[in-house]
């Protein structure tokens, strides 16, 4: 394991952000657009699916996902392994702005929060700040956790790994 691995898993735990987020003004999403959020809102707005963390091609204009995931990706926990180090690290990694998430063709999954609220949907009933539980978004089965996802690695050629699930 990396010194960086090591130090997200002293300091990052899921479940002391969903509750950090509870001191926050009660359903701030609903009235408060994205570009007005603080950063706390901001950052509570994640549901910490991983699905942003795979990789995508485009082929004629449109992208496609595949099932091949940044190698830096814990598949189970869905958590980035060097998360404050990510942009250091991988060129491509990509900050979630509002620029990400107006992106077209659309770059992020059609259940990412940020997404849903810039296009007028309220978030869904498994997101952690409605249910107060960061392990709901993996019991509604909405993060990458059981799913047969493929560290990039072991990649040759992505269009192999194109996957068409609902929820991308
Ligand atoms: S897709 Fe959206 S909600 Fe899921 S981890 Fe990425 S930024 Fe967070
Ligand atoms: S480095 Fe970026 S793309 Fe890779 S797992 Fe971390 S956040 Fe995801």
């Amino acid at each position: 394991m990396s010194n960086f691995e090591d130090e997200l898993q002293t300091a990052y735990n899921p479940q002391e952000r969903v509750d950090a987020a509870k001191k926050l003004e009660p359903e701030f999403w609903k009235h408060k657009k994205l570009v007005n959020m603080s950063r706390e809102e901001w950052e509570a707005l994640c549901d910490g699916c991983g699905k942003c963390c795979l990789n995508k091609i485009e082929i004629k204009g449109q992208i496609k996902w595949t099932n091949a995931h940044c190698r830096f990706l814990d598949c189970q926990s869905c958590l980035c392994k060097i998360y404050p180090h990510r942009f250091e690290v991988v060129g491509d990694c990509r900050d979630i702005d509002l620029a990400a998430v107006r992106e077209k063709p659309r770059w992020l999954p059609k259940t990412c929060a940020y997404w849903l609220l810039d296009n007028g949907y309220d978030l869904p009933d498994w997101h952690p700040l409605i249910t107060g539980k960061a392990l709901s978004v993996k019991e509604a089965g909405m993060s990458l956790a059981g799913r047969g996802v493929i560290n990039e690695t072991k990649v040759k050629d992505y269009e192999d790994y194109i996957v068409d699930w609902q929820d991308l």
